[in-house]
């Protein structure tokens, strides 16, 4: 009898509040495991940097379909290891990390007709499993067969002082600290109380405080509960 799980059960899904670590966490739980990775949150920033590289304007965006999204010049394709995102041919990376796009790309994930855009192209990335994919939906509307689900959590200065060391910044001022708080949780409003895919843990979904644990552990934590489904993952 083949005991090899379906594709579906060898998605990992980590899902959690802005700054709780998920991207570079699920990185490197992707490379233990030898499976792709999704940075779900690259493909709202890339219709966000798009939408002001065309100079949509803000007060436009409630009424883009899927026609004008198409139109945006955005294309997603499947690479080796993650997506590829290019817009009319520029690669796109760093870009997307900017604090324009970050200030606004939760007010471009509120929209129905941008997650519906985005849907597809999560779901074909999953279609033959062995994926570790994070965002605020993975595991609620993306994956919700996903085998293993992970809700990251941690304190929210925590998360605002990490966030500034990948900034450069090791010994920030208590009100540089504070500033970054407010960020990250006006980011979090707005993305836990918007109407579709709001962020919120799957019922199923196993919640891990990262606030006391270093990366090495928390990155360990999830391999685990990923090894519980394919136990030969990264070993073959
Ligand atoms: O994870 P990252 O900080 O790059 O996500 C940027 C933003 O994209 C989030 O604040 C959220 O508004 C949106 N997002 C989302 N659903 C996802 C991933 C990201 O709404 N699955």
């Amino acid at each position: 009898m083949d005991e090899s799980p379906t594709a579906e059960r060898t998605v990992v899904t980590l899902d959690g509040p802005a700054g709780a670590g998920k991207s570079s966490t699920a990185r490197e739980v992707a490379r233990r495991l030898g499976y792709r990775y999704l940075d779900s949150g690259a493909l709202y920033r890339a219709l966000t940097w798009a939408l002001a590289e065309e100079g949509v304007p803000e007060e436009t965006w409630p009424e883009l379909d899927g026609e004008a999204l198409d139109a945006l010049g955005v294309s997603v394709s499947p690479g080796a290891e993650t997506l590829e995102l290019d817009h009319r041919g520029r690669t796109l990376d760093s870009e997307l990390r900017t604090p324009e796009v970050t200030a606004r790309v939760s007010s471009v994930a509120r929209l129905p007709a941008v997650r519906r855009w985005l849907l597809r192209h999560q779901r074909a990335l999953g279609r033959h499993g062995r994926l570790v994919a994070d965002g605020r939906d993975m595991g609620t509307v993306v994956f919700p067969d996903a085998g293993t689900k992970v809700f990251l959590q941690a304190d929210l200065a925590e998360r605002a002082r990490r966030r500034l060391r990948e900034q450069g910044v090791e010994s920030p001022r208590r009100e540089e600290t504070a500033r970054e708080a407010e960020r990250l949780a006006a980011r979090d409003r707005t993305d836990m109380t918007r109407e579709t895919a709001p962020l919120k843990p799957a019922h199923d979904a196993v919640l891990l405080d990262t606030t006391e644990l270093d990366f090495d552990e928390q990155v360990e934590a999830v391999v685990a509960l990923a090894r519980k489904v394919d136990p030969e993952a990264g070993r073959r």
